[in-house]
């Protein structure tokens, strides 16, 4: 059944980060040093109410519409911290949006590390034993190794097999523009970019990523799965990008009509988005590892060489001129992406 619009819907894509809404927990103030560097504007959305599933999996809720069409898939808490994506699928129950053609799925994915969200140390939930986003591998998941991410991933194999386009919300430590990262393959770059928003679309490369899993990434065919990062973790704007990230995409699709997206604040895009393909990635290799200055999110280095920090065993400097740095963190954990270093390739 196609869900009708009503004034109601537009006042509730306000409700995001309102600290007066009746939906959300008063958001958490701390004062400074917050943790993690950057106030909290929002307080995680109460995702239990939406445990049971209807779908014989928990955190797992699927709609199917009478008429054919794509399986779309919108996933949150992938990374238990990155809270997001939460609010939009929330919102979206809430107001019992239901496809117009093919199924719509609902997946708060790694539930069991957020529940360790803890406005004094928020980082706590991002995983418990594994990166529930770099275990998507045919071995990982056939091996017999236990842990709580792998249990889970195996529990929603088959399902996310299923899925013709799926959207795996995440956020950024920190300051960032919304952007999507679609992935290598050009076919998946030219469908993020026709969705239109966000204004950015990052090509990169990575294994064991969600989106890619099976067809999602594969070089050729319609299956297709992207990560969108909405902003910084903790910005109530971020939720409010995650609920606009997914309305584009399904009204792209066809799973809701243009007008209910606009009924919920959908806006038209002005331009098209632009692309910047990485080139390079940073890895911290071991403890110490830092970047020289808090460097903004894709800002251009102008000159070849520039200093930009060590990764714990070398220097890092810019390989070319005008090279665009894409999520750099200034002290890394070790081992983790610490910069990704891009070319602008027109959008
Ligand atoms: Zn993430």
């Amino acid at each position: 059944m196609q869900h009708q619009t009503d004034a109601t819907q537009a006042a509730a894509f306000s409700d995001i980060g309102n600290p007066d809404s009746p939906f959300y927990p008063r958001p958490f103030n701390p004062t400074p040093p917050y943790p993690h560097g950057f106030p909290i504007e929002v307080a995680p959305v109460p995702i239990d109410r939406w445990a049971e599933g209807n779908t014989g999996i928990p955190y797992l809720w699927s709609f199917e519409a009478t008429e054919p069409g794509p399986h779309v898939a919108l996933v949150a808490l992938t990374h238990g911290e990155e809270i997001c994506g939460s609010y939009a699928l929330d919102l979206l129950l809430r107001e019992r949006v239901r496809p117009r053609r093919g199924r719509l799925s609902l997946l708060f994915n790694n539930w069991r590390a957020h529940q360790r969200w803890d406005p004094f140390a928020p980082n706590r939930a991002f995983y418990i034993d594994h990166d529930m986003n770099r275990i998507w591998q045919q071995a990982h998941l056939d091996a017999a190794e236990a842990g709580v991410e792998l249990d889970r991933a195996r529990e929603l194999r088959h399902f996310i097999e299923t899925v013709d386009v799926l959207l795996d919300l995440h956020s950024t430590q920190q300051p960032s523009p919304p952007m999507t990262l679609p992935g290598w393959p050009p076919r998946k770059v030219a469908f993020a970019c026709a969705l239109g928003w966000p204004p950015l679309v990052i090509r990169d490369d990575g294994a064991g990523r969600l989106r890619d899993w099976r067809g999602l990434g594969a070089e050729d065919g319609t299956r297709v799965g992207l990560v969108v990062e909405c902003g910084q973790h903790w910005v109530a704007e971020t939720g409010a990008n995650a609920l606009r990230a997914a309305l584009h995409l399904m009204a792209h699709v066809g799973t809701i009509d243009a007008g209910t997206a606009h009924a919920f604040g959908m806006s038209v895009p002005v331009a098209p988005p632009r692309v910047l393909t990485v080139t390079h990635t940073f890895r911290a290799r071991c403890a110490g590892a830092e970047l020289e200055s808090v460097w903004p999110d894709i800002v251009e280095i102008a000159e070849a060489g520039t200093y930009l920090g060590h990764d714990g065993v070398g220097e890092i400097r810019t390989p070319y001129p005008a090279a665009v740095l894409v999520m750099p963190v200034t002290r890394p954990r070790p081992g983790a992406v610490m910069l990704r270093i891009a070319r602008d390739t027109g959008s």
